[in-house]
């Protein structure tokens, strides 16, 4: 049986965490009486630099029971950071990992078939959002444009999948060879490989308290999101470059003939003829040096270039 370790990034989750305790306790206990995960199966909160008693309650929750342990980070570094925190943190011990919000929006029950899906030998399993019923029209409206707009960048992430997965051992070996600083996790996994799969479910209203993830929060991840994984924006300027450079030409020609015709005003030609060509020359050496950029750019990066997954011998 595999070791299964949850792990919730918390911040400033004092309202919900009582009741995810308890659902979690319920949750975990059945899955060990139904011999599902080994006995030392555990649920590791991550206090993500939370200002309000949310380290407390983790303190007193792993007092009063060992199935319980707590993580607390120096101050508070988003809701990635947290996560990745927590996931590197207990990989050694675990044979599996699931992590989850602290908010209970995702459904606890979704684990059952999760654990399914490991049983088929799946490395990696994605909880997607069947609906977004419960979701207010605006964080349902960002959230939608937000996954096209991805795709639209070439950025390969599963439609609707926040960060409710299961990971095995093996996954997370992996993934701590991806070193980067601006992290998005759900642009990463698909990235590491290996078989997986998709569990869906209904996404839940917020148990308790407010979204963490105000407009401000959700923008800058989304920013994160495409500029971590796409060198799409850069090849934009370059193509503008091109399309300028063409326009100049055209302008030239028209330029010349209205000359012919008699209609400029002395030197009009020539500085209107200028001022489009060093346009386009400028552009396209922009987006001729924003390639070298996304070149360096993907080096520093030093991304695994393969993983290999079996090796017959
Ligand atoms: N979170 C965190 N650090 C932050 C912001 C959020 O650890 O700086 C956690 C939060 O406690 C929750 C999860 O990230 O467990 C998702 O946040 P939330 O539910 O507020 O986001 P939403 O569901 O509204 O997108
Ligand atoms: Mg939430």
């Amino acid at each position: 049986m595999e070791k299964l370790y949850v792990v919730i990034p918390c911040y400033n989750e004092e309202e919900v965490l009582e009741e995810t305790k308890r659902r979690l306790k319920e949750k975990i206990s059945t899955l060990i009486k139904n011999k599902r995960i080994s006995k030392e199966s555990k649920v590791v909160f991550v206090n993500d630099g939370s200002k309000d008693k949310t380290w407390d309650l983790i303190c007193s929750f792993h007092q009063e029971d060992r199935l319980f342990e707590g993580i607390n980070l120096s101050r508070n570094r988003g809701h990635q950071n947290a996560l990745v925190a927590g996931l590197l943190t207990v990989r050694d011990d675990a044979d599996i990992v699931i992590s989850m919000d602290a908010d209970l929006q995702d459904d606890i029950d979704a684990i059952d078939e999760m654990l399914d899906k490991r049983k088929d030998g799946c490395e990696i399993v994605y909880g997607v959002r069947s609906s977004r019923k419960k979701d207010s029209f605006f964080k349902r409206f960002t959230a939608q444009a937000f996954y096209r707009f991805m795709s639209m960048m070439g950025v390969d992430v599963i439609y609707n999948h926040a960060d409710y997965r299961l990971t095995s051992k093996r996954v997370l070996n992996e993934f701590a060879n991806y070193k980067e600083v601006n992290l998005f996790l759900r642009g990463i996994f698909p990235l590491v490989g290996f078989k997986s799969d998709i569990v869906y479910y209904e996404r839940a209203e917020r148990f308790a308290g407010e979204s963490k993830y105000p407009l401000k929060k959700m923008l800058n991840f989304a920013w994160d999101g495409i500029t971590s994984f796409s060198v799409k924006p850069i090849r934009l300027v370059l193509n503008l470059g091109i399309l300028i450079l063409i326009l100049s030409v055209c302008m030239i020609i028209y330029c010349i003939i209205r000359k012919f015709g008699g209609k400029t005003v002395e030197g009009w030609t020539f500085i209107v003829c200028s001022l489009w060509l060093l346009g386009g020359v400028q552009m396209l050496s922009l987006g001729v040096i924003g390639e070298y950029i996304g070149k360096i750019y993907s080096e520093t990066k030093a991304r695994p270039r393969y993983i290999i997954q079996e090796y017959l011998k």
